[in-house]
């Protein structure tokens, strides 16, 4: 087998004991050896390879918390607030106000009618959140003015809530007498469009046939999410929800088989709402994980237990939402959870739980700590993704019952104005996302984009776990700013201890796989509030050099 030695400007390891490297060796996919030009001689003859001469290599990217549809969000049209890049590198404006949302929804409409498509054929959409917009919510009032006859559905960016029009409630046979907790209403009872969490939303995608957001990852889907990793630095990521039918099944393999196929996907197993019985779901994953590559792996469960803080259906503890707002969903009763969560940890699995609002958090630590007791089980891994609420109290217990934390650092950006205004208050939105206090705890420590929710770029998102700041030019909680090295420990090795695979990947180190980010800056020399600008060249994965733009 040969070797391959990469020479390179600076090679940032995350190994402690040797953190800076000039050269690295590969041998099968694997890093061999780790320095300086003579090292590379102990393991005999070697081809030198100096194209990442003037650039700076580190270990390749772990995105512990994303959704493959990334990839496959961009055939549908986009109405978020802020510009957003698709996987072309084509922009789209954000609109930023209503009438704009209206009026883009409306121009979709006139070009399906001169196109002459089906009147009946839905507008599907995404990327909206009206907290954008003051206050205002979005109702039928809006989006019959966009089209009084086409149904029209937008997602909203956090994926826990959408709006419909009037020929959408029709169709999805939503009315005054519907009994669905998450249904909205106007005051005389009549549904208003808006829809909270999978219960309310369920009628709709029963409708549309599972069109647009919820319709199956294709082919072209997955390529799009494996360029938008290449642009980003990313060798691992996860697809944090997945029903992993026959179908997913498929798709997963039909790419990820692929020699050219330029990132390593682990899709987590759907455990909640419409998922029939644990005791089969967690069967089923025991046995996908016999058909594990190194670049599919299966073996991830995914729960959840509330929605979304600035969708207002996150279950927070007093005092409760700032601007007044009732309390949130429980996607699962808790009690249910715990049921589910022992079934899902005793076959050995590693649980993933979503929970946003504080009071989601605890119980969840609540439940896991009681399941603990009656089956404990040494470095099961169980992680809370999102955990945006969670203090140095709940941190602390999280420490003692061996939970990670993936916190939503991305969201210090996107929503930190609106949860400082509308939804936490001050005092509240100074421990957005507090990864400092989760370290000082001694929880391990990955963050997160949760993309499409927010777009998918690591060095993004440490950037808002070092600076903290919003667009308004706050800077939300100073003392749980991470240190650079931090932030990138983060994206890297506390991403991989999440998904037990800090073993094989997550730094340079000899035995490990060679998935490298490769970089034209070293994030060491510029300064913190430059660290999300740093040109992404390429990736590594498993020894195989992918340019940015395949
Ligand atoms: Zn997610």
């Amino acid at each position: 087998m040969r070797t391959t030695v990469y020479a390179a400007r600076r090679i940032l390891t995350l190994n402690p004991m040797q953190p800076e490297a000039t050269h690295v060796a590969v041998r099968d996919g694997r890093i061999l050896a780790v320095g300086d030009l003579a090292r590379m001689q102990a393991w005999g003859d070697f081809d030198l390879d100096e194209r990442f001469a003037d650039k700076v290599l580190l270990p390749g990217f772990v995105e512990g918390h994303c959704h493959l549809k990334e990839g496959g969000m961009w055939t549908m049209p986009y109405l978020g607030w802020f510009d957003r890049r698709d996987p072309q590198g084509q922009v789209w404006p954000g609109l930023r106000d209503m009438q704009a949302v209206v009026e883009r929804l409306r121009q979709i409409d006139a070009q399906m009618q001169a196109e002459g498509q089906d009147p009946q054929a839905p507008i599907i959409a995404w990327g909206f959140d009206p907290i954008y917009f003051g206050g205002e919510r979005m109702t039928v009032r809006h989006l019959d003015q966009a089209s009084a006859t086409r149904p029209i559905v937008i997602a909203h960016a956090n994926g826990h809530l959408m709006n419909v029009n009037t020929p959408m409630l029709a169709k999805a046979g939503i009315t005054a007498e519907t009994e669905i907790e998450g249904v909205m209403r106007f005051e005389n009872g009549e549904p208003n469009g808006e829809l909270h969490e999978p219960a309310a939303m369920f009628p709709v995608v029963r409708a549309v046939g599972n069109a647009g957001l919820l319709a199956p990852m294709d082919d072209a889907g997955m390529d799009g999410f494996a360029a938008i990793c290449r642009l980003q630095g990313v060798t691992t990521a996860t697809d944090l929800v997945n029903q992993l039918s026959e179908a997913d099944l498929a798709t997963l393999e039909r790419a990820c088989g692929r020699d050219d196929y330029s990132v390593r996907i682990l899709p987590a197993f759907k455990a909640f709402h419409g998922t029939h019985g644990a005791r089969e779901g967690a069967e089923h994953v025991r046995a996908l994980m016999a058909r594990n590559t190194d670049r599919l792996r299966f073996g991830l469960v995914k729960m959840m237990l509330d929605g979304s803080i600035q969708g207002f259906s996150a279950r927070l503890r007093w005092p409760g939402y700032v601007n007044g707002a009732p309390n949130g969903i429980w996607v699962t009763a808790p009690a249910q959870y715990e049921t589910d969560f022992e079934v899902y940890h005793r076959a050995g699995l590693q649980v993933h739980t979503h929970t946003n609002g504080d009071e989601a958090s605890e119980a969840a630590i609540d439940a896991i700590g009681r399941v603990l007791c009656r089956a404990p089980r040494p470095d099961h891994r169980h992680v809370l993704q999102h955990g945006q609420m969670i203090d140095a109290p709940l941190f602390r217990r999280m420490a003692a019952l061996g939970l990670g934390a993936n916190l939503f650092a991305n969201h210090l950006w996107y929503w930190g104005d609106q949860h400082l205004e509308m939804t936490m208050g001050p005092d509240r939105a100074e421990r957005l996302d507090a990864c400092a206090s989760a370290l000082a705890a001694g929880v391990p420590l990955a963050i997160h984009s949760d993309a499409p929710v927010t777009p998918l770029a690591p060095l993004f998102t440490a950037w808002c776990a070092v600076n903290r700041v919003t667009p308004k030019g706050r800077v939300l909680g100073a003392a749980e700013r991470l240190t650079v090295m931090q932030a990138l420990h983060a994206i890297t090795l506390g991403a991989a201890w999440t998904l037990r695979l800090d073993h094989e990947i997550g730094s340079i180190e000899c035995g490990k796989r060679a998935d490298f980010a490769v970089l034209e800056q070293h994030p060491l020399e510029v300064a913190p509030e430059a660290l999300k600008d740093i040109p992404v060249w390429g990736t590594v994965l498993s020894g195989r050099v992918f340019t940015a733009r395949g």
